[in-house]
């Protein structure tokens, strides 16, 4: 079990976050926010793949009018993504965000901070205050070494916290993040070890789907293992719904959320086996993609190590030559002719 690192719970809407509650899987929509109805259409497609929380660009003003209309048409707590505009945050407010997302280092009006700041406190929301590896080197003018740019976010958002609790505002979600995946992992313990508000984790730019899913893994993985996190957001250069698919199997691995399908094992095959294990897996994947049950069901290729390997598996398939042993919880309860395999795994699934 990961023992999740303490901290306090902000209310996002009817969503809380921090470490008593579940990790939240959250994702942005990819369409323009003044479509309203292809909005509305891709957030319930999200939240049908089991995103809780849903961020919107509003760069502007009929961003957010459109944003007004977008809260009315869902379910979800909608979060407001504001770069360098106090008036979009303060309406996006004002329009019903249940969070607005800030990076207080592009609004360059001190006076425009607090504006949002109160704003929020007002209308009960929390804010979520990112900092990232480019605004670091922005806010410099000169290139500044790798090594001392973790302690550079961290004193930047400690002076953005010092300003938010100077206005006794503490809904507060920290963020900060680095297309770097050992910089994401050096500023977020740094973050963990030094607040107790909850914390969004993601990495910038992680790319097309397929570069985006190992560095996403290594880096939200390693946090999430040591107990950092409440809110994950994997960013794909693709279809949100793999981002939420995605974080989905981040935390599935970790035991860190219930998975509601079977999850099917597949041994790597080599020489012992006597049959294609691949397609026999394959096979089994399709047969079972209806299944709604959190069963563990493992395809082995032989009888020498399958049964040992696949014991903690409800169900499993050792291999023959031409036919296949059925394991159930690691007893063995029939035999059956390779032809009979998918037929003979569905009959033991429905005892269950
Ligand atoms: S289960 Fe059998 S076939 Fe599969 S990898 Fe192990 S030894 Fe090889």
């Amino acid at each position: 079990m990961i023992k999740r690192r303490k901290t306090k719970t902000v209310k996002i809407g009817t969503v809380k976050i921090g470490s008593r509650y579940p990790i939240v899987i959250q994702s942005m929509t990819k369409v323009p926010t003044v479509d309203v109805a292809r909005c509305v259409k891709q957030i319930k497609q999200l939240v049908n793949a089991g995103c809780r929380l849903m961020r919107l660009a509003v760069p502007r003003r009929a961003d957010t009018d459109a944003f007004a209309k977008i809260v009315q048409k869902v379910d979800i707590p909608l979060i407001a993504d504001v770069h360098f505009s106090a008036n979009r945050a303060i309406e996006a407010i004002e329009a019903g965000a249940a969070k607005i997302r800030l990076n207080p280092g592009n609004i360059k009006n001190l006076k425009d901070i607090i504006r949002i700041i109160d704003a929020a406190k007002m209308h009960k929301i929390a804010i979520r205050i990112g900092v990232n590896e480019a605004s670091i080197r922005d806010l410099k003018k000169e290139p500044v070494p790798a090594q001392k740019r973790t302690a550079l976010m961290l004193k930047e958002m400690k002076s953005y916290i010092r300003l938010f609790e100077s206005r006794n505002f503490n809904s507060l979600v920290l963020s900060a993040k680095s297309s770097d995946v050992v910089r994401t992992i050096e500023i977020n313990r740094a973050i963990s070890e030094t607040f107790d508000y909850p914390i969004h984790l993601g990495l910038t730019h992680a790319g097309l789907p397929e570069d985006a899913r190992m560095p996403s893994a290594i880096a939200l993985g390693t946090l999430l293992a040591e107990g950092i996190g409440d809110t994950i957001r994997v960013s794909v250069a693709g279809n949100p719904v793999e981002e939420v698919e995605i974080a989905k199997q981040i935390l599935i691995t970790l035991g860190l959320y219930k998975r509601s399908n079977p999850e099917l094992i597949v041994c790597p095959t080599c020489a012992r086996s006597e049959i294609d294990v691949i397609k026999l897996a394959r096979q089994v994947e399709k047969a079972i993609s209806r299944i709604d049950k959190p069963l563990r069901i493992a395809v082995m290729g032989c009888v020498v190590n399958g049964p040992g390997e696949a014991a903690d598996a409800e169900l499993a398939i050792c291999a023959a030559k031409n036919k296949g042993y059925i394991y159930r919880n690691g007893r063995k309860v029939s035999a059956v002719p390779e032809s009979k395999i998918i037929p003979a795994l569905l009959e033991e699934l429905q005892k269950i």
